[in-house]
């Protein structure tokens, strides 16, 4: 079934890693953008990721609830019912959570998978971040070590982030700093930390200069490299077997050389949303430009239903989206490595199991 079990979602990873290339994490915020993602992914063969940050949770339930857990979950239940349509598999992930967000967003997500599963339910997500950037280092793996121990008993990946990414996210500003280079040292301390939690698994967002959002060419220094080192120290200190499975934040507006050296130095996800939300909203600006008396009532005219009915210009949206989505796809060397090999129709006729 397309949807990624946990024994399927670490096969994903562990394929990435030795076959050098990444899966695309995407930002969605409704049901149009999970399904321009789906149908991106699908087109492409490839596997992926959909990712619902705290802004994307709030919205999505809706602006008089504004809760940024139940639209995470309402998400969550529109792309597993959807997902089996698919011949693909997805994985379910939650973006950016703050320490002080963490009991408004991933301990409520996590207590919702703990339940579904004493029910022989299977996960709501496959994997939750998160990011204790802004703390000092040994407060955020702290906090990052008793999530995981958490997340270990429900089969739940762990996402966490050392060093702070640039720019600007869900209204959560990073100032540009040192810590947009993260060092070794923090990289040996994070694998010993995480490490002496047997039998989980987490993911690391190391930041080597990256930035939220877009900017103009030559704005952003990236220095893959760092990942290099960082890799290299963790391997001499460790051994092979602690090769980080590494995250690739604020890679808006990177060349396809940056992207393929990060991947090169073993990043397994790669999280895209400036870029999908630019490819959404690009033939919504056209559509309202072009048909200007249709979707306005101009000079006591009516207007054109067609025009104005949200289904018209939210259609084009998706389809452009997924045509971004292909491109992020082939940018990580993804296409055709879907692991979902036993329903070449696509037709979704396996048993539905949520
Ligand atoms: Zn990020």
């Amino acid at each position: 079934m397309p949807l990624a079990d946990y024994r399927t979602y670490c096969q994903m990873i562990d394929r990435a890693l030795a076959g050098r290339f990444a899966y695309p994490a995407f930002n969605v915020t409704s049901m149009a953008t999970a399904s321009a993602v789906l149908r991106g992914l699908a087109e492409s063969k490839s596997d992926g990721i959909l990712q619902v940050s705290t802004g994307g949770g709030s919205f999505a339930s809706g602006s008089m609830v504004k809760d940024m857990a139940l639209g995470a979950i309402a998400i969550a239940e529109y792309v597993q019912r959807v997902a089996d349509r698919y011949p693909i598999y997805v994985a379910l992930h939650t973006d950016h959570c703050q320490a002080d967000k963490l009991d408004q967003f991933v301990n409520p997500l996590i207590a919702e998978t703990e339940r579904r599963r004493a029910g022989g339910l299977p996960n709501l997500f496959n994997s939750h971040m998160f990011d204790g950037s802004a703390l000092p280092l040994k407060e955020n793996l702290d906090i990052a070590v008793r999530l995981l121990e958490r997340c270990r008993k429900s089969e739940i990946i762990l996402e966490i982030e050392a060093g702070v990414v640039g720019g600007e996210e869900d209204g959560i500003k990073a100032e540009a700093s040192a810590k947009l280079y993260t060092t070794p040292a923090d990289t040996l301390e994070v694998a010993r930390r995480m490490n002496a939690v047997g039998g989980a698994r987490y993911l690391l967002a190391a930041t080597f200069g990256n930035v939220h959002g877009v900017y103009k060419p030559g704005q952003v220094k990236l220095k893959p490299c760092i990942l290099k080192d960082c890799q290299d120290a963790v391997v001499k200190a460790y051994g092979d077997a602690a090769r980080f499975a590494l995250v690739f934040h604020g890679g808006s507006g990177s060349t396809v050389a940056e992207i393929r050296e990060a991947v090169d130095y073993g990043v397994v996800k790669m999280n895209i949303d400036t870029d999908t939300q630019y490819a959404f909203t690009r033939p919504i600006a056209d559509h309202m430009l072009k048909n200007y008396d249709g979707v306005l009532k101009v000079d006591g005219e009516v207007g054109s239903k067609k025009a104005y009915d949200p289904r018209t210009y939210l259609a084009a949206a998706e389809r452009s989206m997924a045509e971004r989505v292909k491109q992020a796809v082939r940018d990580l060397r993804g296409e055709g490595t879907t692991l979902y090999r036993d329903c070449p129709s696509g037709n979704g006729n396996r048993t539905r199991n949520i």
